[in-house]
C-alpha cells in the first residue's frame, strides 16, 4: 500500500509516477495495474513534466503523480478513465492510491495562488503544504467530512434514491458535516432533512477515504427514534424501509455503504 510519509529525497528516474489527463487515471493496457511507471519512462514519452504531487512511498520507492498532455498519450498503449471507472477493478490498496494521487494533484492545481492576497504559492512544509510566497498564507489539501448512516427500525433499514443522480443503486443517506457540527449531531441532522425522521443511538462503525472528489466519509449506525418518512424531494427521490428479504439493489461491498448495509443485516 502507499505510506503517507514525507519525501526526504530528490527525484530520481526510478520513482513510480502515477500519471493523470485531467481528472482521468491512465492505465498502461500491457502491464498490471500495480506495475507503476518510472519517472524515467514518463520523462522518455511525454518530455519534462515536472516534479509533480508527492504522495509519499509505494513499496519502498518515492511516488508522485503527474498530470500529462492527452495529445501524448498513445491510444494503443494506455487508457484513460475516471478514478470511479476504477472502483471495483483493481485491488481496494491501489485505488487508495490512486484516490490519494489525485486529490493532491488537484490540490496542486487549485491552489497555485495565494486565496489571501492572489501571489503565487509553492511547495513548503515537506510538500505537505503549499505557501504564498509573499503573505505566509499556506494551504493543506483539503478534505471534507462526511457522515454516512444506517437507520435501523427493528429488522428493517432506511434506504433511499438520491434525486438527480441515476446511480441504480438504494443506499445509506449520506451528507456533509457543517463547521461547528460533529459528526454525531450531523448524522441526526441529515436523517431529519432528508427523510423527516428522527433517529438516536447513534454510533460509529468505521471510514473510508472517498475522492470524489475529496469526501472522507464516516459511516454511522443509528436507530429510527420517531416520525414517518417524509422525503425532501430536492435530495431524495425516494426512500422506504426493507428488510433482508426484499432488498434492492445496493452499492458494492467496496463502499461503505455497502460495508453499512451487510454489517447491518448481519448482525440482525
Ligand atoms: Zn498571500
Amino acid at each position: 500500500m502507499l505510506e503517507i510519509k514525507t519525501i526526504d529525497e530528490s527525484p530520481a528516474a526510478s520513482d513510480y509516477i502515477f500519471i493523470f489527463v485531467k481528472d482521468n487515471a491512465v492505465i498502461s493496457l500491457q502491464r498490471p495495474p500495480d506495475q507503476f511507471w518510472l519517472r524515467g519512462e514518463v520523462e522518455g514519452a511525454f518530455g519534462d513534466v515536472g516534479v509533480g504531487a508527492p504522495l509519499g512511498y509505494w513499496a519502498g520507492r518515492p511516488s508522485y503523480a503527474i498530470e500529462v498532455d492527452a495529445q501524448c498519450l498513445n491510444v494503443m498503449e494506455h487508457m484513460s478513465g475516471s478514478l470511479y471507472s476504477l472502483f471495483g477493478r483493481v485491488s481496494d490498496v491501489i485505488f487508495a492510491a490512486y484516490g490519494r494521487a489525485l486529490q493532491m494533484l488537484a490540490w496542486q492545481r487549485d491552489h497555485q495562488f495565494c486565496g489571501r492576497c492572489g501571489t503565487l504559492t509553492a511547495p513548503t512544509d515537506g510538500g505537505k503544504a503549499l505557501a504564498c510566497v509573499d503573505c505566509g498564507h499556506s494551504a493543506y489539501p483539503r478534505l471534507n467530512p462526511c457522515v454516512i448512516v444506517a437507520v435501523g427500525r427493528g429488522e428493517q433499514l432506511l434506504l433511499a434514491t438520491a434525486a438527480g443522480r441515476a446511480t441504480g443503486f438504494h443506499s445509506t443517506l449520506a451528507g456533509f458535516i457543517e463547521p461547528g457540527e460533529s459528526a454525531e449531531q450531523a448524522v441526526i441532522r441529515e436523517v431529519q432533512e432528508e427523510v423527516g425522521i428522527g433517529v438516536n443511538n447513534v454510533r460509529y462503525f468505521t471510514s473510508q477515504p472517498w475522492p470524489f472528489p475529496s469526501q472522507l466519509m464516516l459511516g454511522f449506525f443509528a436507530d429510527h427514534s420517531d416520525g414517518e418518512i417524509v422525503i425532501d424531494p430536492t435530495e431524495i427521490a425516494h426512500a422506504d424501509w426493507y428488510g433482508r428479504d426484499d432488498l434492492p439493489t445496493v452499492p458494492p461491498p467496496q463502499s461503505i455503504a455497502g460495508q453499512l448495509i451487510h454489517h447491518f443485516f448481519a448482525t440482525r
